[in-house]
């Protein structure tokens, strides 16, 4: 980190002050090392380096100024004591089971994780001998007796994709520590700003930062940050199987963050707004959003998440012909699967992401076939608002 970091220095500040040290340039923003290999200064520091000696870069598929940066800036924002960067999300989950779990191995996952997850856990895991069960967000009580001697590993997403139910981290960061297995959290929904799972107990905290983390639909990125035994192995694992993340696409999310706390203020304030307007309207109905007095977990919301988050889910009154009639309708905001964008986006999640689940699996996470979930940008909220607004207009006819 920088000399120019105060002592005990605030999220916003570590965000814009974490930098590499200046070069003889004396360039004030982070430059780009968009280069593959380093040079030694003579046989004993190349000796020295790969002996895990001496801390430095050799290649830039295990480490990079730039990413190194972008994981220093990550570990501080989410108090972690190590972390990594990888190429997507899925990256960052796929190398965290890989590094983590053996043949024989069980792991708990919270129903209704991101869709490749799913796949990863379905398809891919039980090739090596992985198995799993899916947990009941909406029944607590019930994820004691999933836990085997073989358990190793709990995944979650909090809150859940659509549906924005809860999962009480403090309480299951307890019973995995009680049952000595790891517990990994998707953060990727909150960032490090709206919450922290290490805090109450997480091991691991991982992030797509292709969402709100660069925020700007620019980029695919992966975080991962935790224990640091735990990291240990998954640097391992990934300097040998090289899922890294490219120097360039470091340099852009390591700037993004510089810029997370504002950007987040904003979504949130917006996502809170619409969801209130929402709940006004006669043609829509069950506004889902954690900060809103109505949510069931509501106390749970504000214990464990700073702001109420990006993400509003509601349905319009009409089923599933109206919902499409709505998206169809809609004019500014962006038809897209994606999230965690400046713009406004609308989701169809039972056509889209959600569409490799059974429908009777989809009712379970609370995916109606109506649901639409917005992901909300940064646009001014009475034109969010008045989008809206025309889309129910047009959608009646
Ligand atoms: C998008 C997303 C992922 C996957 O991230 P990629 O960067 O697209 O690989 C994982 N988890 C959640 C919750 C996501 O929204």
């Amino acid at each position: 980190m920088n000399s120019e970091t105060p002592p005990d220095p605030k999220f916003e500040t570590l965000a814009v002050r974490t930098q590499m040290s200046r070069s003889h340039h004396r360039e004030h923003s982070t430059p780009l090392f968009m280069t593959s290999s380093f040079v030694f200064d003579d046989a004993e520091q190349a000796r020295a380096l790969f002996a895990d000696e001496v801390p430095g870069n050799i290649y830039t598929r295990f480490s990079n100024p730039n990413t190194n940066e972008l994981v220093d800036k990550i570990c501080q924002m989410e108090k972690a004591e190590d972390g990594i960067a990888t190429a997507s999300g899925m990256s960052a989950i796929f190398t965290s089971f890989m590094a983590l779990l053996r043949q024989g191995d069980h792991v708990i996952a919270s129903r209704s994780v991101f869709g490749s997850t799913h796949q990863i856990l379905t398809q891919i895991l039980p090739r090596y001998g992985i198995s799993f069960d899916y947990a009941d967000i909406a029944n607590p009580d019930s994820w004691e007796k999933l836990f085997k001697p073989n358990t190793r590993m709990v995944f979650i997403e909090t809150p859940s994709n659509p549906a924005l139910d809860l999962i009480d981290l403090e309480w299951l960061g307890k019973l995995c520590k009680s049952k000595n297995v790891i517990l990994n959290v998707d953060n990727c929904f909150c960032t490090p700003y709206l919450q922290t799972p290490l805090e109450y107990g997480a091991d691991l905290s991982i992030h797509s930062a292709t969402k709100f983390l660069d925020g700007q639909g620019r980029t695919i990125g992966g975080l991962i940050a935790g224990r640091r035994d735990l990291l240990k192995e998954i640097r391992f694992y990934a300097r040998h199987s090289g899922p890294s993340l490219s120097p360039f696409n470091a340099w852009i999310l390591s700037k993004s963050l510089e810029t997370l706390a504002v950007r987040m203020e904003r979504h949130c304030q917006n996502a809170l707004e619409l969801a209130k307007y929402l709940e006004t309207l006669d043609d829509i109905e069950v506004v889902k959003y954690p900060f809103l007095p109505s949510h069931p977990q509501y106390k749970l919301a504000k214990k464990q998440m700073r702001l109420g988050g990006g993400v509003v889910s509601f349905q319009v009154k009409g089923g599933i012909s109206r919902g499409r009639k709505f998206l169809n309708s809609l004019e500014m905001f962006s038809h897209s699967a994606n999230l965690g964008d400046s713009r406004t986006i609308a989701t169809h999640p039972a056509s889209t992401t959600h569409s490799k689940l059974s429908e009777a699996e989809r009712l379970a996470v609370g995916i109606e076939p109506g649901l639409i979930r917005v992901s909300v940008g940064l646009e001014h909220i009475d034109d969010i608002k008045n989008e809206i607004d025309m889309a129910i207009v047009k959608s009646r006819s």
